[in-house]
């Protein structure tokens, strides 16, 4: 079990709990202040690189607002993202759009808005782009490895073999576009650092390759995400990945080489923001002598908890009897709907309280990312996930 001050101080537990007081579960409680902390360490720690915050982990016009007046760029997943960042203010000049899966009139209205940095990974997609984004920045985007040490690894889907970024770069500067960068992503919650001395090797045999053979000087490298957020299994604190990315970045560029690097963190930015409340609907066993209690909660994995699929990330859990508590037993946790996949932890082994009753609330802590966004419209009738933002 855990003790609620390993990841809040007394004076910030109470923001969540002072918002929470006689509010109908279930809600997300959402401190600003906690993104603009994360926001300006990760400034602070990366004082030259380009900040595009991955809107993806949590489109809130409250989370823009405040991210856009510290200064961030943002990086968009569709044409709905960009139209909600440029709602907010922010110029097409701090844009990008990072999806490399879009449709050729997505493409068109972006670049309508005003928006010249796209990524990609595929021959249609680039021709795409120079068909109706011309001259625009392109930035190809690569396969790399760290599937196996991602808590929610995002391989395969995106990204191309190096050499055929290195074709696609190519044919960008033939199309009239400009080669300007690589991208990878190592992986969201990576555990292994050194997934990024991996990636970015790749990165500079293709910087090298580019110049040599094809006098093409590439401009960016865009780190991706990747920073973790604090949830049960333990990982460096982020200044260790700051301080090995650097040096990864400087074993292979001198100082007045430097490329321009972008950041697109989302999870780290905004995870540790969030704390989903919930009450116990019901607690059973499967038999008489079931040894493990199953926890109904009224959240599940569609009111947020998505990423609990394959018991992937592993919220810290907690409620307040555990502070008295004598005797704690194994849970599995589940959700309110008719889905047997409804399920949020069987074989983590979490424990709670045995003096847990029906009725009593479970705060789900670091919630901020990749929860509001991925609630369901109406499954089973439930309405979308309710959010409170306080500062
Ligand atoms: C999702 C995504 C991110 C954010 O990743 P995190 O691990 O949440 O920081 C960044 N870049 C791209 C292209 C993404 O798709």
């Amino acid at each position: 079990m855990i003790k609620i001050d390993q990841y809040f101080d007394p004076a910030g537990w109470q923001k969540f709990t002072q918002a929470a007081e006689g509010r109908e579960t279930p809600f997300l409680v959402v401190d600003l202040n906690r993104i603009k902390i994360k926001y300006n360490e990760m400034v602070n720690l990366f004082p030259t690189a380009k900040i595009h915050y991955a809107m993806k982990a949590s489109p809130a016009v409250e989370v823009i607002n405040l991210l856009a007046d510290l200064g961030s760029n943002f990086d968009c997943a569709s044409v709905y993202e960009l139209d909600r960042v440029l709602d907010s203010g922010v110029d097409a000049s701090r844009i990008s759009y990072g999806n490399t899966i879009k449709k050729a009139k997505d493409v068109k209205y972006a670049y309508d808005k005003g928006v010249r940095l796209y990524a990609t990974d595929s021959e249609a997609d680039l021709k795409n782009i120079a068909e109706f984004a011309p001259g625009s920045n392109i930035f190809v985007r690569i396969l790399v490895e760290g599937s196996d040490t991602a808590e929610w690894p995002l391989s395969r889907k995106f990204g191309c073999h190096p050499n055929m970024a290195i074709d696609l770069l190519i044919q960008a500067h033939e199309l009239g576009l400009v080669p300007y960068g690589i991208s990878f992503h190592v992986g969201s919650q990576q555990r292994d650092v050194a997934a990024w001395d991996d990636a970015l090797a790749k990165v500079k045999y293709m910087f090298d390759w580019m110049l040599n053979e094809e006098h093409i000087k590439l401009q960016m490298i865009n780190l991706g995400g990747g920073f973790p957020a604090n949830y049960l299994s333990e990982v460096n604190p982020i200044q260790v990945y700051a301080e090995e990315v650097k040096r990864y970045l400087s074993e292979d560029y001198n100082e007045d080489d430097m490329p321009e690097i972008i950041l697109e963190p989302g999870r780290s930015l905004v995870g540790g923001s969030g704390v989903l409340v919930s009450d116990v609907i019901l607690i059973s066993r499967k038999s008489q002598t079931d040894l493990k209690r199953w926890v109904y909660t009224d959240v599940g994995l569609f009111q947020g908890l998505i990423e609990t699929l394959g018991e992937a990330i592993k919220y810290p859990i907690y409620t307040p009897k555990m502070e008295t508590s004598t005797s704690q037993g194994t849970v599995v946790l589940a959700g309110p709907t008719c889905d047997s996949a409804d399920i949020m932890y069987e074989e983590t082994g979490y424990q709670l309280p045995q003096e847990l009753e029906i009725g009593d609330k479970i705060f789900w802590l670091t919630t901020g990312a990749y929860t509001n966004s991925y609630s369901s419209v109406e499954f089973n009738g439930f309405p979308p996930l309710d959010v409170v933002y306080v500062d």
